[in-house]
């Protein structure tokens, strides 16, 4: 199937089903020749949107994603690029977790330096700020948009009041308003997609680019038996992932969807990518890879989306609800 693209909700910009990012990947088993290769296989499927942030790597994956775009010589035109703030990059009092404005207007010059970009297209408040007055992160966000420096803003797990407020805020004092959200969405987390957005969707035309379809690749079948060498779990610094991804129930219940991957002709990761891209809320579905092969085999989600019937997600939901 070729690749489909959505509006970042009631926004102009459209962006690919299928998007690409760079979290624990590139800085970490990605390097700048290797990144150039899994972003010009995305980009030739059409893929336009490429995510990262401030915080992967600590600056090193907007510098590697950077370069590699650079060496690729794609127009600006051409894609979408993003980061987040919040977590910052210097242990000093101003610049930790926080949303306020001088750490916004520093950190967004920071990013743009390690890029080598004018701008970025989209720009997301990784986390909540829950000391730092709304009004205060939406002024200073809706500021950055007004300076060119990035095009659009969004947030990233923020809960629906939150995000209803900011909105508010901005629209309030004729503010650029936040337009994306970035949630985890896969078959085992859903709840903030399906129900605590509800009514964002229509009310404020919430968009959402959503993240670790593949549940850090649990959904793809790797932890079947165990971790496998130079998989995420088995990384330094990622232990606190190891827990989830040998989780015996989840592993029991994505052998069975592992059985329906085999009945449909796909495997076991395009089907839970595919049931991601199915969600009509979600703009784009944010992919990550550690190679070549897997994007090319997550890319394959297009073709796995033409099997999920109703029937199929339905034999498929159910499994999840063990
Ligand atoms: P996934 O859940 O899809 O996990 C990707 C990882 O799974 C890969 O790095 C790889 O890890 C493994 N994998 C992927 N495809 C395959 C395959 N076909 N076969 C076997 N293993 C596979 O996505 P991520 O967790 O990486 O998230 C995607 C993107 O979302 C990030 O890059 C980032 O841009 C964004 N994100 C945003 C967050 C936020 O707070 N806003 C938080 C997290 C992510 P390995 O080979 O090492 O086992």
């Amino acid at each position: 199937m070729k690749m489909p693209y959505r509006r970042l909700g009631h926004s102009g910009l459209q962006v690919s089903a299928l998007s690409f990012g760079s979290w624990v990947t590139f800085g970490t088993q990605v390097d700048t020749g290797l990144a150039r290769e899994c972003l010009g296989t995305a980009f030739d499927a059409g893929v336009n949107f490429f995510d990262n942030a401030e915080a992967y790597a600590g600056g090193e994956s907007e510098r590697i994603m950077g370069q590699a775009i650079a060496e690729l010589g794609w127009d600006r035109q051409s894609y979408v690029v993003s980061t987040k703030v919040f977590w910052g990059l210097r242990d000093e009092v101003n610049m930790r977790n926080t949303l306020n404005r001088k750490y916004l207007f520093q950190a967004i010059d920071g990013s743009l330096e390690r890029f080598g970009l004018d701008f970025v297209d989209l720009l997301y408040c990784h986390r909540p700020d829950r000391k730092t007055p709304i009004e205060e992160t939406v002024w200073a966000m809706s500021d950055i948009i007004s300076s060119g420096k990035a095009l659009y803003w969004g947030t990233s797990e923020w809960t629906g009041a939150e995000i209803r407020a900011a909105w508010d805020i901005a629209d309030r004092h004729h503010l650029h308003k936040p337009v994306v959200e970035q949630p985890q969405y896969n078959l085992f987390e859903r709840q903030k997609v399906e129900q605590d957005y509800l009514r964002l969707y229509d009310d404020i035309g919430l968009g959402l680019t959503t993240w670790s379809p593949l549940a850090s690749g649990l959904l793809t079948g790797k932890y079947l038996d165990g971790i496998p060498e130079g998989s995420r779990a088995a990384l330094p610094g990622y232990e606190w992932l190891k827990g989830m991804l040998t989780d015996p129930t989840k592993n029991a219940i994505v052998r069975d969807l592992a059985a329906i991957a085999a009945r449909l002709g796909v495997t076991t990761g395009q089907l839970a990518i595919a049931w991601c891209v199915s969600n009509r809320h979600v703009s784009s579905v944010i992919l990550g890879a550690s190679n070549v092969d897997q994007v090319r085999e997550n890319l394959g989600a297009l073709d796995a989306l033409e099997q999920l019937t109703p029937e199929v997600r339905e034999e498929i939901e159910l499994l999840f609800l063990r």
